[in-house]
């Protein structure tokens, strides 16, 4: 069978990427799969560099077909910040906490129909040299409102933040499952899996 490397080490992220996946014949593996990797440097001015360059350089390093993304919010009223940013709004990489706190001080005086925004997400695909060198990339991005105050102990990032009209709630108040239906990551995904099999010989011998 042959073998996707998803490029994370999150074991949220891995299982809504595998759940995705799994109706395609597939051995889907993630970076803790392999003994060692390379650290990537996200230094790509859009949110499909930073893919691509992810998934570019784990599909030469491992010989496997390899999916990578790169995601992040915008906000209307910042002019698109914290965009590619997002991981290191604050200045400090992965602090949820610092991030959300800044997020709500930048827009302390913005009026609620203002705080318009979406998380996007760019899933980029790369078929290394041994299975004839391609990539692809797919976005998708889902529209919300920034709240005034945190609501919601479920995801991460900025989700209890981030207000979803339909819903009524915030992605922290959701679960996961009906996140993935709604979300940038989870249609990205969506349209991926359905693309795979007319991009990739998926019974061609690994
Ligand atoms: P990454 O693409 O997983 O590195 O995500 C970049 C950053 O964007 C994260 O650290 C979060 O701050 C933010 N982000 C991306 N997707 C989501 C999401 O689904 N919920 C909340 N925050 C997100």
């Amino acid at each position: 069978m042959i073998k996707l490397l998803v490029a994370t080490t999150n074991p949220g992220k891995f299982a809504e990427v595998k759940d995705f996946l799994r109706q395609l014949p597939l051995e889907v593996l993630s970076l803790s799969d392999l003994a060692t990797w390379p650290k990537i440097i996200e230094d790509g001015a859009t949110f499909e560099e930073n893919a691509l360059k992810k998934a570019r350089s784990l599909a030469e390093y491992s010989g496997y077909l390899t999916l990578a993304d790169d995601s992040g919010l915008e906000v209307d009223a910042l002019n698109g910040a914290p965009g590619i940013y997002s991981a290191r709004y604050c200045g400090e990489e992965g602090n949820d906490k610092k991030n959300n706190e800044k997020l709500m001080h930048e827009l302390r005086e913005i009026s609620e129909e203002k705080r318009t925004g979406r998380f996007v997400c760019a899933l980029a695909l790369c078929a290394p040299k041994s299975h004839g060198m391609k990539e692809w990339t797919v976005r998708d991005s889902c529209e919300g409102r920034i709240s005034f105050e945190l609501k919601g102990e479920n995801g991460f990032g900025y989700d209890p933040l981030f207000f979803y009209p339909s819903l009524g709630k915030t992605f922290g108040e959701i679960d996961r499952a009906i996140k993935a239906t709604v979300s940038h990551r989870g249609k990205a995904l969506k349209k991926l899996a359905e693309m795979l099999p007319s991009l990739v010989d998926l019974n061609a011998k690994p």
